[in-house]
C-alpha cells in the first residue's frame, strides 16, 4: 500500500484527500489508470528519434487547464485501471515491438509511487532505456526528489508567467513561482539536455505553448526563463494550440495568429537563446495531428512526423 495516498500531497494542490476512498483534485484515486501506451512521434526530435518515444499517458491531471489538448484524459478521466504488472507488460511490448528510444510518462506526478515501481521492474529487462517525465511544471519539489534516481529526462512546460491568467485558466495563481522552483530542481538533478544529440539520454527541456491572445504572458514567460536559467536553456516553442472545448476567454476559441507567434519567436532570438526547438505555425491539417483522440486505439493521427517539430541552432 502506498501511504502517501492516505493524505495526498504529491502535487502543489496538496489537497490531502484520502485517495483510498475519494478522488483528489487530479481526478484520481489510489488505482493506477492509463489512457494509452504506445509509440509517439510528436515530441522534440531527440526524444522521438526515428522509432518514436514510448509514451504512457496517465489518466487525470493535477493542473487541468481549461484548454487542455488532452482534455479527454485530464478532464474527462478517460482511461483504464491497470495493475503495475500489467503496465510493465504493456511497456515491455512497446519496447520489443517498436524499438522506442525511451519510456515517456505523460502527466505522471499524481501516480509517482506506482510509477517508481513500474520503472524498477522495466529496468530489470531494459536497464539502459532512458525514462522521461513529461510534466506540466506544476510540481512539488519533494515529489521530484522522490523520483530523482528513477528519471533521466524532464520534459516540462512553463505555461504561465501571469498569476491572474494562471488563476483564470487553471485555478493556480501560484503557478509561476511553483513552476520556477520545480524547474530549478529538475535542472539541479539532470542539467540541460544536449539538443544536438541524436537520441537524448539525460537532461531538461522547457516547453512553452503560446496561447492565442496572450502574447504578453509568453513574452514574460520567456524573459523569466532567461533571467532564471540563462540563454543556454533548451527551449521548445510550441505553436500547436488548437481550440477544442468552448472557452470563456474568446481568444482561446481561435488558433494562434502568425504575427503573435513571430513576436514571441523574435523575443526568443533577441534574448540570444541558443538551444531552441521551434514549431512554426503550420496548416490546420498538420496542427490537428497534435490533438489526440483517446477514444481511438491509435489516438495520434498517422500523418504526424518527427520533422513536424523543427529545430534551429
Ligand atoms: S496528486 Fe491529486 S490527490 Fe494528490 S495532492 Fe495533487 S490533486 Fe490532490
Amino acid at each position: 500500500m502506498f501511504k502517501v495516498y492516505l493524505s495526498c500531497t504529491l502535487c502543489p494542490r496538496r489537497c490531502k484527500k484520502n485517495r483510498f476512498f475519494e478522488k483528489g483534485y487530479c481526478g484520481e484515486t489510489s488505482h493506477l489508470r492509463v489512457a494509452y501506451v504506445g509509440p509517439h512521434f510528436g515530441e522534440e526530435p531527440p526524444i522521438s528519434g526515428k522509432n518514436g518515444s514510448g509514451t504512457v499517458f496517465l489518466t487525470g491531471c493535477s493542473l487541468k487547464c481549461s484548454f487542455c489538448q488532452n482534455w479527454q484524459i485530464s478532464h474527462k478521466e478517460m482511461g483504464k485501471r491497470l495493475k503495475i504488472k500489467e503496465l510493465v507488460e504493456e511497456i515491455n511490448r512497446v519496447i520489443t515491438e517498436h524499438k522506442v528510444h525511451n519510456i515517456n510518462f505523460v502527466t505522471p506526478d499524481h501516480f509517482v509511487p506506482h510509477i517508481i515501481q513500474v520503472i524498477k521492474k522495466v529496468k530489470k529487462s531494459w536497464p539502459d532505456i532512458p525514462i522521461v517525465f513529461n510534466v506540466s511544471g506544476y510540481q512539488e519539489v519533494s515529489t521530484l526528489k522522490e523520483i530523482e534516481e528513477y528519471v533521466d529526462i524532464y520534459l516540462t512546460d512553463f505555461k504561465y508567467s501571469d498569476r491572474r491568467l494562471a488563476a483564470k485558466l487553471a485555478s493556480c495563481p501560484d503557478y509561476p513561482a511553483v513552476a520556477l522552483d520545480a524547474i530549478s530542481e529538475m535542472i539541479k538533478q539532470k542539467g540541460f539536455l544536449d539538443i544536438k544529440t541524436e537520441i537524448a539520454k539525460k537532461g531538461v527541456i522547457i516547453r512553452h505553448l503560446i496561447l492565442p491572445g496572450y502574447v504578453n504572458n509568453s513574452i514574460d514567460a520567456i524573459s523569466m526563463l532567461y533571467l532564471e536559467f540563462g540563454k543556454e536553456l533548451p527551449l521548445s516553442l510550441m505553436s500547436q494550440y488548437t481550440p477544442i472545448l468552448q472557452q470563456k476567454e474568446p481568444n482561446l476559441n481561435r488558433s494562434l495568429r502568425k504575427e503573435e507567434f513571430f513576436k514571441i519567436y523574435h523575443h526568443v532570438l533577441d534574448l540570444g537563446f541558443k538551444n531552441i526547438f521551434v514549431q512554426f505555425p503550420e496548416e490546420n491539417e498538420k496542427k490537428s495531428a497534435f490533438v489526440p483522440d483517446f477514444t481511438s486505439p491509435q489516438p495520434f493521427k498517422g500523418n504526424l512526423k518527427t520533422e513536424d517539430v523543427q529545430s534551429i541552432f
